[in-house]
C-alpha cells in the first residue's frame, strides 16, 4: 500500500520554496511547469505515486567548484564554476554555458530544468543540463579569456563525456569560448570526441550552428501564424538582445518579408523605424561580436533610429515580438502594453524571458504565445545534430540541416498542439510544451523505477 499522499499544486510549491531557499528563478521556473503538469496528471496515479515530477525538479546533481586564473596585471582572481546536470533519463545531459556576472545556482538550476523538457521536446535523444560561471568577460582581454576557459575546463572535463554530458555555448559563451574550452579538454584528456558543440567547421562543429536559435524561433513564429491563416510579409516586429539569437531571429525575419524595429543590450534600446535591414544587421553583428560595442552607438552609423537609455522595447507597438536577450525580462506590465498594441505573437529567444506575471497576461490575452523552451529549441536542437555527425565522423550538407531544423521546429508546433489545443481556435503552447515534454521524461523515468 502505497504511503504517498497526493500533495495539491500549492503544496508542492510550498517544498520547491522550502528545499530551494533564495532561489527565486528556479522557484519560477518549475512554478510554471508545474501549473499544467498538475492538471495533466489528475487521473495519472502512477506520475504522483512515483513523484516523478518532485524527481525531475530535484538535479540529479550540482557540481560546484572554484575556478582560479591570473589577470593582466598579474591579480589572482576566484570565480564560481558550475554544472548541474538536471536529468539524464532519455540521453546524455545537454546545455550551455553561461559566463555572465547574474549567473548564480538558482539561474543555472532554472536553465537546466528548462532544458530539460526542452530538448525532450526535439525529439532527440538528449537529457538536460547547464553550467557556467558568475565570470564577466565584459572588458576583459582574449588572453584573460583563455585563461579562465583553461580554468574552467580543468575542473569541468572529468564531469562531462560524450555519451556523459555535452556542454555547449549560451551568453558570454562562443565560438571563441568553446575553441578554448575544448583546447584545454582535449590537452588534459588527449582525447577528441564530441564532447562540446558549438564547435568551429574545422574541427567537428556543424552548418546552421550559429543561426539554429535565432532562425528556428523565426519558424516556429511562421508556425504559430499560420494556424491563423497568416505569415510574417509585412509585419513589424520588436526583438530585444543583440547577441547571436536577436540578430539571427532578425536576420530570418527579414528574409521572410517582416521590419524588424528594434534591438537592445543591457544600456537600452534602439528603434529604427525604416527597420533593421540585412546590412544593418551585418552592422550590428561585427560591431557587438568582434568589437563588443554597445548598441547606442548604432544611432551614430544609423541616424535616423533612437536610443532609449535603461529602457526595454516592449512599449513600441509591433505586430510580433521576441524577446532574445535573458530571463525576467519581459514583465507583466510589458506584456499588457503589447497586447494593447495590438502585438499577435510572441516568439521567445531568451530563455525564460517572461516573468510569471506577463506569462498569464498572455494566456489570459489568448495570444499566440511561445515559450523558450519551444521555440528556442532549434540552437540545441542543430547541437543535437552536431553530437550525431560527430559520431558518425562525417559533417551534413547545408540544405539537409536547414530541413532538418525547419522539420524538428514543426515537430515541436505539432506537440505543443497536441496537449495545448484548448478548442475555439486557441492554442496554449505553454500548456502544450510542458505536457509534451514531461511525458516523454516521465514515461522513461518509470521504465527505470526508483534509481
Ligand atoms: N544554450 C542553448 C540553450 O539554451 C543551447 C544549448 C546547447 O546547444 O546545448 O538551449
Amino acid at each position: 500500500m502505497a504511503v504517498t499522499d497526493h500533495v495539491d499544486l500549492n503544496g508542492f510549491m510550498e517544498g520547491v520554496k522550502k528545499r530551494n531557499p533564495h532561489q527565486p528563478e528556479f522557484v519560477q521556473a518549475v512554478q510554471e511547469v508545474a501549473e499544467d503538469i498538475f492538471e495533466f496528471m489528475e487521473d495519472k496515479e502512477e506520475y504522483h505515486s512515483q513523484q516523478i515530477l518532485r524527481r525531475i525538479a530535484e538535479p540529479d546533481r550540482v557540481v560546484s567548484f572554484r575556478v582560479c586564473w591570473e589577470d593582466d596585471a598579474g591579480n589572482i582572481r576566484v570565480q564560481r564554476g558550475w554544472r548541474v546536470q538536471n536529468n539524464n533519463a532519455i540521453g546524455p545531459y545537454k546545455g550551455g554555458i553561461r559566463f555572465h556576472p547574474s549567473v548564480t545556482e538558482s539561474v543555472l538550476k532554472f536553465l537546466a530544468f528548462e532544458q530539460t523538457f526542452k530538448n525532450a521536446l526535439t525529439g532527440l535523444p538528449m537529457g538536460g543540463g547547464k553550467g557556467g560561471s558568475n565570470f564577466n568577460p565584459k572588458g576583459k582581454s582574449v588572453r584573460e579569456i583563455m585563461r579562465f576557459c583553461q580554468s574552467f575546463m580543468t575542473e569541468l572535463y572529468r564531469h562531462i563525456g560524450a555519451d556523459i554530458d555535452v556542454p555547449a555555448g549560451d551568453i558570454g559563451v562562443g565560438g571563441r569560448e568553446i575553441g578554448f574550452m575544448f583546447g584545454q579538454y582535449k590537452r588534459i584528456t588527449n582525447n577528441f570526441t564530441g564532447v562540446l558543440t558549438g564547435k568551429g567547421l574545422e574541427w567537428g562543429g556543424s552548418l546552421i550552428r550559429t543561426e539554429a536559435t535565432g532562425y528556428g524561433a523565426v519558424y516556429f513564429l511562421e508556425n504559430m501564424l499560420a494556424t491563423k491563416g497568416e505569415n510574417l510579409e509585412g509585419k513589424t516586429a520588436v526583438i530585444s538582445g543583440s547577441g547571436n539569437v536577436a540578430t539571427h531571429a532578425a536576420e530570418k525575419i527579414v528574409q521572410l518579408g517582416g521590419k524588424v524595429l528594434t534591438l537592445s543590450d543591457s544600456g537600452g534600446f534602439i528603434h529604427d523605424p525604416d527597420g533593421i535591414d540585412q546590412e544593418k544587421i551585418d552592422w550590428v553583428k561585427t560591431h557587438k561580436t568582434h568589437r563588443r560595442g554597445r548598441i547606442e552607438e548604432y544611432v551614430e552609423a544609423f541616424p535616423k533610429a533612437t536610443f532609449h537609455a535603461g529602457k526595454t522595447p516592449w512599449g513600441v507597438p509591433c505586430d510580433v515580438a521576441l524577446p532574445c536577450a535573458t530571463q525576467n525580462e519581459l514583465l507583466g506590465e510589458d506584456a499588457k502594453t503589447l497586447v494593447a498594441n495590438g502585438c499577435r505573437a510572441v516568439s521567445e529567444g531568451a530563455n525564460m524571458p517572461t516573468d510569471l506575471d506577463g506569462v498569464h497576461t498572455f494566456k489570459a490575452a489568448k495570444i499566440l504565445y511561445a515559450p523558450g523552451k519551444a521555440s528556442n529549441a532549434g540552437g540545441v536542437a542543430v547541437s543535437g545534430l552536431e553530437m550525431s555527425q560527430n559520431s558518425e565522423r562525417r559533417s551534413w550538407k547545408e540544405e539537409e540541416l536547414q530541413q532538418m531544423l525547419k522539420d524538428i521546429m514543426s515537430g515541436i508546433h505539432n506537440s505543443c498542439i497536441r496537449y495545448g489545443d484548448q478548442g475555439g481556435g486557441y492554442i496554449d503552447y505553454v500548456k502544450g510544451a510542458n505536457i509534451a515534454g514531461f511525458k516523454k521524461v516521465a514515461d522513461a523515468m518509470l521504465a527505470f523505477g526508483v534509481v
